[in-house]
């Protein structure tokens, strides 16, 4: 049973190979149909449809082979072509524009992103240097002195009766040299 399984298997997997070689000698891939809306006509030739990873290749061919149509370029964006007449147009309008305008005039155009929001630097004299020195805070030194309730973390049963005892006349004598 097992065995017709194994079988069955590599007959599948050398079945698979075999189909990837036919595909790679013959040069076809899986084809993935773009979406027809991400296309861009090209403005030499309403004809040609492009995506837009070849547009700007293209752009240069095409341009050499309608030298005579007095096309001109954006100056904000090189892969935008328009007419002459539309240039104006499309100077006013162009996505590109506010990008270099943004660029040159940081703060004349609202920003993309929210600016940081400015702090207001304050003076301050004290330096933190000239301070006396300060002892260091040793916590089991200050509840050793102080009344605080100390617990023993894990320690067998008779070591924390041992440790309670101790407290308690820790306390009681803390409690003498108060009054
Ligand atoms: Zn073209
Ligand atoms: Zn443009």
């Amino acid at each position: 049973m097992s065995s017709s399984k194994k079988t069955s298997k590599s007959a599948a997997t050398s079945a698979a190979k075999s189909a990837a070689k036919s595909a790679a000698k013959s040069n076809i891939q899986p084809k993935i149909e773009p979406n027809i809306d991400e296309y861009i006509k090209c403005p030499y030739d309403e004809s040609h449809s492009l995506l837009p990873g070849r547009f700007a290749w293209h752009l240069t061919r095409c341009a050499r082979n309608h030298f005579s149509s007095g096309m001109v370029r954006c100056p904000f964006n090189n892969t935008h072509v328009v007419k002459p007449k539309g240039l104006n147009n499309h100077l006013l309008n162009c996505p590109n524009r506010c990008d270099l305008e943004r660029f040159l005039h940081p703060d004349a155009l609202p920003p993309k992103e929210p600016r940081p929001s400015q702090v207001d630097l304050v003076e301050c004299s004290e330096n933190w240097d000239d301070e006396p020195p300060a002892p260091t805070y040793n916590p089991r030194e200050y509840s050793e002195n102080n009344l605080i309730i100390r617990q023993l973390v894990g320690a067998t049963p008779a070591q924390r009766r041992q440790f309670r005892e101790m407290e308690r006349r820790r306390f009681e004598r803390l409690n003498q040299n108060r009054q």
